[in-house]
């Protein structure tokens, strides 16, 4: 299966979008990017797919509102940034949802919820409901409360948590990388994007995963345990590069190369 082929075959989609592709360069919010992404949603909706989206960007979004605090490291600083980011962030993908018809609602989760059966039943049926009704659920982690031993502490893994629970049929991760690299594309022109991955123990014996050579570093490692993950319950995963132009789209339509992670089943 192709990586058009698995959109194309899938009903429930889960995407994830890291701070860096919601972000501009000068820092803050990049609300045409919002914009654009939302009416591409609203496309596949109205083709009849449902889709719920992990946000990332409340820190980004909290520093962008405030202009203070960006070098603070405390945990209290952090979290009352992702407090205050996370509205804004909400109301501009609110605002951006809106425009084209759609609703949304907001789910914040931490590690703990999704380890107790109670929490995650009723995460399940909110996620359930909101997408069955058309509204597009818009998840992250809830950072202003999740302290380091209950924190999943990256939209990664939380968006692999999110595609289990809501049975997705598939996991797209849009980052700033193009997919995984047989090498750090940045110093080895001969580096090739691997287009399809159906062993990822192979995969790990192949690269050095943010090792001294560079390659991996800034997230393939939490990339590859979400494909982990989502591979684990049979969820394919898809990672691409979301600041390419109408991302979605053009993976949907086989203009956009990324990395397509099979799931078992598939790969044998
Ligand atoms: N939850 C964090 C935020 O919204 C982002 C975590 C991540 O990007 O992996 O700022």
């Amino acid at each position: 299966m192709s990586i058009s082929e698995t959109i194309a075959a899938a009903r429930k989609i889960v995407v994830k979008i890291g701070s860096a592709t919601l972000s501009k360069p000068d820092g803050t919010i990049n609300i045409a990017f919002m914009e654009n992404f939302a009416a591409q949603c609203a496309a596949m909706n109205k083709a009849g797919k449902q889709l719920a989206l992990v946000s990332s960007g409340a820190q980004v979004a909290g520093i962008s509102t405030l202009h203070r605090w960006a070098r603070k490291t405390d945990m209290n600083y952090r979290q009352a940034l992702c407090a205050i980011g996370q509205v804004e962030l909400m109301n501009e993908w609110s605002g951006a949802f809106r425009s084209c018809g759609l609703h949304i609602g907001q789910l914040l989760f931490t590690k703990e919820d999704f380890s107790d059966s109670r929490r995650a039943l009723n995460m399940r049926n909110t996620l359930f409901t909101l997408a069955d009704e058309g509204v597009i659920p818009v998840i992250n982690e809830n950072d202003s409360v999740a302290c380091d031993e209950i924190r999943i502490g990256d939209n990664d893994n939380l968006s692999a948590l999110t595609a289990v629970l809501w049975n997705a049929d598939v996991l797209i991760l849009f980052s700033d990388i193009d997919g995984v690299y047989t090498d750090n594309p940045k110093t080895n022109s001969e580096a090739k994007l691997i287009e399809m991955v159906d062993d990822i123990a192979d995969l790990k014996k192949g690269i050095t995963i943010g090792g001294a050579n560079g390659f991996g570093t800034g997230g393939i490692a939490t990339k590859i345990e979400a494909a982990e993950k989502a591979r684990a319950y049979g969820i394919p995963m898809i990672l691409a590069n979301g600041g390419s132009p109408e991302a979605l789209d053009a993976l949907a339509s086989g203009k956009l190369r990324g990395t397509l992670f099979l799931p078992p089943r598939q790969a044998e």
